[in-house]
């Protein structure tokens, strides 16, 4: 007998009832972004190949070992996006969309890294991201870090931290990224094996290290704080200020460097410690130069991302945001001609209380069975159309939560009376 075909490794169904949460946090997120002016674009999930490691790094573990990268038909280099601000920025390129413009953008959807799958992390995720173009002050900086703290509040995390640092300057980070090898080749042997690596390739992601015996050598080496430029310094102070001004906390993780080369000034995560070492829910920072690396002019940006897997995981744990049953009504209907009339009832109710959720019972069986299923479907009420409602042109009405008898209802008020129940104002046609 053939063997079943399951999902491939790292790439996750969403199932019901966790869709609904899904569809609840997409929504809240999306009203808070379309609050503070962003618009949303829709990318491609396949780039070509060198977007990425243009704008992204060479040597960052992303390029290095976690792209899905293929050739297609023509030979040419593809790849899965494993994020979404290259793409944004092509697509702000191609599009001419930064002339004389400060775009505030937000985009969603799947990206694809080739990690070690576990508690957090996926092969395809999920994130919505934002990005804004064209302006270089902290006052962007300031209003986006809090646009993500109300993003999280809205769906009912209040014990993430924020966490801050600044990377300044292209040359204010290559001074220090020499100091800091300058220190640690001394310790060489010492490191993991990883960071031995990046101490030729990659030094500042040493700092991200998660490994406890590197991390106590760094306890002592140089911070990049005192090889930061003036004007950066300046940046991230006036940025500090205008958080503290409205009683946004934060606390400064000077070893916060972020894993893609892009960044620049500014950079933050919402961590928690909720989810092991997948804690990082949101991360973003300043990009100015990856416009210009693009080909594009000089253009300061800024964006963030959240993981969304990571967030359901979290609102899950805190109950959740969402009743997870299945209608309001369950319609419970016995015998062909009480289906016939049932199928009329639930299109006029449909027709009169727009939003609820009414569940017809198909499929025939017995006053038993088709209880337990209205049951199953978490409703709260029942209808019930039978030979004696049908022969009085009324319709059963029975509450599932609580005790008490199934009343009949003449069919012409029903309605009204699930209106008043949910709070459903009857719509009428004139
Ligand atoms: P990490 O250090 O956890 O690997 P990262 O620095 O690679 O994160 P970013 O590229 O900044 O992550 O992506 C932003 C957010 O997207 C992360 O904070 C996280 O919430 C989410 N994310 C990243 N990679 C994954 C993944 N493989 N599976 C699920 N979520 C992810
Ligand atoms: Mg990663």
């Amino acid at each position: 007998m053939p063997s079943n075909i399951r999902s491939v490794r790292g790439f996750s169904d969403t199932l019901p009832p966790v869709t609904a949460t899904w569809q609840v946090l997409e929504a809240r997120l999306h009203r808070i972004l379309d609050g503070y002016g962003y618009q949303e674009i829709r990318l491609p999930q396949v780039e070509k190949t060198e977007l990425f490691s243009r704008s992204i790094g060479e040597v960052t573990d992303i390029v290095e070992k976690e792209m899905y990268t293929f050739e297609d038909r023509n030979g040419d280099s593809l790849t899965l996006r494993p994020e979404g601000t290259a793409g944004c920025v092509r697509a702000c390129l191609e599009h001419g969309l930064l002339h004389n413009q400060q775009p505030r953008l937000w985009y969603a959807g799947a990206m694809f890294r080739h990690e070690r799958p576990q508690k957090g992390r996926l092969r395809q995720f999920h994130q919505i991201g934002a990005e804004v173009f064209g302006l270089a002050g902290p006052d962007i900086d300031a209003e986006m870090i809090l646009m993500t703290a109300r993003m999280l509040a809205a769906i009912g995390l209040n014990d993430v931290e924020l966490q801050l640092n600044s990377l300044g300057t292209p040359e204010s980070r290559q001074a220090y990224r020499q100091a800091l090898v300058d220190y640690l080749s001394e310790f060489r042997d010492q490191l993991d094996a990883d960071s031995q690596r990046r101490l030729q390739t990659n030094p500042l992601r040493i700092l991200d290290s998660k490994v406890a015996e590197t991390q106590a050598l760094l306890d002592q080496a140089p911070t990049l704080e005192d090889y930061l430029d003036q004007a950066s310094r300046d940046h991230f102070a006036e940025l500090r200020e205008r958080l503290d001004a409205v009683g946004q906390p934060y606390v400064i993780n000077p070893r916060l460097v972020r894993g893609l080369d892009y960044y620049g000034r500014t950079v933050f995560e919402w961590v928690t410690h909720r989810l092991g070492a997948q804690g990082t829910v949101c991360a973003g920072g300043r990009y100015d130069g990856v416009v210009e690396q693009l080909g594009g002019r000089s253009t300061p940006a800024v964006g963030f991302a959240m993981g969304l897997e990571r967030l359901v995981a979290l609102i899950e744990e805190n109950q959740g945001l969402v009743r997870a049953d299945q209608a309001d009504v369950y319609l419970v209907l016995l015998g062909n001609a009480a289906e016939r009339e049932g199928l009329r009832l639930a299109e006029r109710l449909r027709n009169d209380l727009p939003g609820l959720r009414l569940l017809m019972h198909c499929g025939g069986g017995s006053f038993k069975s088709q209880f337990k299923r209205a049951d199953r479907s978490g409703a709260q009420l029942a209808l019930v159309l039978a030979d004696q409602e049908l022969a009085d042109g009324t319709v059963g009405l029975k509450n599932l939560r609580e005790s008490g008898e199934q009343r009949s209802h003449p069919l012409d008020g029903i309605a009204a009376v699930l209106g008043e129940h949910f709070g459903i104002t009857i719509h009428s046609e004139d």
